[in-house]
């Protein structure tokens, strides 16, 4: 049993707390402050789902796999997937999308089906990011854009269960899919009901770091007051456009800003989500979309049916440098800091050994 004081102990004290928003909302003593999550009052309680549902409290591989996929993974890398595609909007694509609009279309389309009965994202600007919940397809279009820092989507998850009575659909990092999963197994107290059916698809973003709120005021200098209208980190650097045009500063400049809890993290492209949606790396109009549940596939063969995306083949030469940079990030977790990995994380030695064997393998 565990509750508020061992989440505040184990993991926010630790700046483990990836700020998935998951525990916010669920109790009313914890709140955030410029994406911060803070307990702001001890609630007492021995037991509590903020504590069950965090992702960063207890993390068993193996163990979501069979939850998630009903059996193990074949590639260590990457996951449980049935299929990997370039992809991008065909039909009508959100203005402030990040590259192919992958993300928005699917969830737009999801909400027209009726697969979900509406959607928790990130909305607001660069500078003032927030959780929203969309009702629609077209507040789903308008939450579209990458917003770097740890938007604590979930809360707004917390206060839309109910809502309509139907199932919600969620666009997040891959700390938020996870927490949703953790949910979905029925980590969760009394107090918080039966939550395990509130959500009808996940669409994970990849992610490799989030930012600190100290990144707000990096960009609030560096644009002096003009608008933001797009956010970008390809290998060039921070690309910052405003209408007076894009600015580019190296990565070195944002890397203090890389949340603590981001290094502990082995899942970079939402493995447990329905369908994971990142960039190509080579092409800014496409997606790198990685299909993994069954309801995942149906929507995305509905929608390519329907000219909401397109879709084509994953090139292949460019699946070893994916797997290369997920299993990188993977091994700089399980060697962690003097060799001892984060204790949330619990992977069996097979799986360890195996990330190690590939690992050398692309090192020879
Ligand atoms: C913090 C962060 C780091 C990322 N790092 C990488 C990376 O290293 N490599 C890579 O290939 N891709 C990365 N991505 C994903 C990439 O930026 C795009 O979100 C993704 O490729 C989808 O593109 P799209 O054109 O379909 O997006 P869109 O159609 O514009 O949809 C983007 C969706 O993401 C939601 N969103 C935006 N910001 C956040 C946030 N902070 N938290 C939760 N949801 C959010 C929006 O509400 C929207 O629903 C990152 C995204 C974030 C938020």
């Amino acid at each position: 049993m565990a509750g508020q004081e061992q989440l505040k102990s184990c993991v926010i004290d630790k700046n483990l707390c990836s700020g998935c928003g998951m525990c916010v909302g669920l109790c009313p003593y914890i709140k955030t402050f410029r994406d911060r999550v803070k307990v702001i009052h001890p609630c007492g309680q021995k037991d509590g789902t903020c504590y069950s549902t965090c992702p960063k409290t207890f993390w068993d591989i193996d163990g979501m796999d069979d939850f998630v996929f009903q059996g193990p993974r074949s590639d260590q890398a990457l996951g449980v997937y049935k299929g990997i595609f370039f992809s991008r909007a065909a039909g009508e694509k959100a203005g402030g999308a990040q590259y192919g609009g992958t993300a928005t279309s699917l969830m737009a389309f999801a909400l027209d089906s009726g697969m979900v009965e509406g959607a928790v994202l990130a909305g607001g600007s660069a500078l003032d990011p927030r959780p929203v919940y969309a009702g629609t397809a077209l507040e789903v279009m308008a939450g579209a854009g990458s917003k770097y820092t740890a938007v604590p989507t979930l809360a707004a998850f917390n206060q839309a269960v109910g809502i309509n009575g139907g199932r919600l659909g969620l666009v997040g990092r891959p700390c938020q899919v996870e927490a949703v999963r953790k949910m979905q197994q029925g980590c969760h107290s009394e107090a918080h009901g039966n939550r395990e059916r509130a959500v009808g698809l996940t669409i994970g973003l990849f992610c490799f770091w989030s930012l600190t709120p100290e990144f707000y005021d990096f960009l609030a200098e560096k644009t002096k007051g003009e608008v933001i209208t797009r956010v970008d980190i390809p290998v060039e650097g921070l690309t910052v456009t405003t209408p007076a045009g894009a600015n580019t500063w190296p990565v070195d400049q944002i890397r203090k800003y890389i949340k603590d809890s981001c290094s502990a993290c082995i899942d970079c492209t939402s493995e447990w989500a329905d369908i994971s949606v990142g960039s190509t790396e080579s092409d800014p109009q496409y997606n790198t979309l990685v299909v993994r549940t069954v309801a995942g596939q149906r929507l995305v063969e509905r929608a390519a049916e329907k000219g909401v995306i397109e879709i084509k083949p994953y090139p292949e030469e460019r699946l070893p440098i994916l797997r290369k940079a997920a299993l990188n990030k993977k091994m700089r977790v399980i060697q962690g800091e003097g060799g001892k990995m984060p204790g949330y994380l619990k992977l069996s030695d097979q799986y360890r050994a195996e990330i190690i064997r590939q690992w050398e393998v692309l090192q020879k």
